[in-house]
């Protein structure tokens, strides 16, 4: 809840208003886990308080730890098994986060997309993953990559990142947060006019028929619209536009993909991450092999547009992009427990 969400709730327990700002403070920056430990609000306001509402942090079921320092926790949500990654980086420490409980957004390779769709998840539990983990206190950086499509849960979501930048939450520049999306043209409009957090677009390729072919929301959100409605934008100050390009070998790793990728993302002040594909039972593809991603790289850098290939974190625990499943896998050689 944000502050004037917690007004309410003080006055409906009787409590003055101001104990709003009390428990925003016992919540976010104290980060208590009951409304017990809420010690400066009078016991009788406690007991009211705890008679209407909980803290409401979903703690953790299980996590693996991979053998590169990543970990991904589960999370039982209602009844569905909602997965979150933390990738450590030198002196960073980033949450992948999931939106939702499956996705219904259908990309064929993935295999979050494969699970089918199970429901939004609401803030509390959204931020319950920022909270439950280990490594909470630490947490630099957070990236909407998990399962799900951020802006199908929009409200939910631009909630979670009023806490997460708001003074009075975690206090977070916007420069730490990036909503990674496939392109959900009503909702990418409004979250370019509300939210100075920085965007992800997930391309894949740059034809409109291939594209269709793994990824059917491109029939309602054509990758040229979305495209051209970024063009409008500026991206030359704090807010960055990146493009995320899994490589399926003879798929998208052409020149011929290179040059349209080129064509299509000119005049955007943008940067694009490779991603190398973790292959998946029943698609036909596999990922390009390393040297066509270098030179596909190159190819792009040379036509001016950054161009990297993103190093591939805990693959071994299945926490890889595409691989967050919401089920066990292969938890023997990696659980903690
Ligand atoms: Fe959903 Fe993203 Fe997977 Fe597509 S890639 S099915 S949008 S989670």
């Amino acid at each position: 809840m944000n502050p004037s969400e917690l007004s309410e709730v003080a006055l409906e327990a009787g409590l003055p208003r101001f104990a709003a700002g009390q428990i925003c403070s016992w919540l976010y920056s104290k980060r208590v886990s009951t409304i017990d430990a809420m010690t400066n609000i009078s016991k009788s306001g406690r007991e009211t308080l705890k008679s209407i509402c909980e803290v409401g942090i979903t703690p953790y079921s299980e996590v693996f730890v991979s053998a590169d320092g990543t970990k991904k926790y589960i999370f039982d949500m209602d009844g569905s098994a909602v997965e979150a990654v933390m990738i450590p980086d030198g002196d960073r420490a980033t949450l992948c986060v999931s939106s939702q409980k499956g996705c219904a957004m259908g990309c064929r390779f993935c295999m979050t997309g494969r699970g089918g769709f199970h429901g939004n998840l609401d803030a509390a539990q959204i931020l319950s993953q920022f909270f439950a983990i280990d490594e909470a206190p630490i947490l630099t950086n957070a990236v909407f990559m998990g399962m799900g499509e951020p802006l199908a849960n929009y409200t939910q979501v631009m909630k979670v990142m009023e806490v997460l930048t708001s003074e009075w939450g975690l206090g977070w520049s916007p420069k730490r947060i990036t909503l990674s999306t496939i392109g959900v043209i009503p909702r990418l409009r409004d979250y370019l006019a509300q939210s100075r957090c920085h965007l992800a677009v997930s391309l894949h390729n740059p034809f409109h028929d291939e594209r269709l072919s793994v990824m059917p929301r491109e029939e309602s959100w054509p990758i040229a619209q979305i495209v051209d409605i970024l063009r409008s934008q500026d991206f030359s100050g704090q807010r960055r536009v990146s493009f995320e390009y899994t490589m399926f070998a003879g798929f998208n790793d052409s020149k011929r993909h290179a040059d349209a990728l080129a064509r299509l993302l000119r005049g955007i002040e943008c940067r694009i991450n490779l991603i190398r594909f973790h292959e998946i039972p029943d698609f036909p593809y596999k990922c390009s092999p390393a040297p066509v991603m270098e030179a596909f790289r190159d190819r792009l850098n040379a036509a001016g547009i950054t161009t990297t290939i993103r190093a591939s974190r805990g693959e071994d625990i299945l926490a890889a992009c595409g691989l967050l499943a919401g089920k066990y896998n292969n938890p023997s050689e990696n659980s903690m427990e």
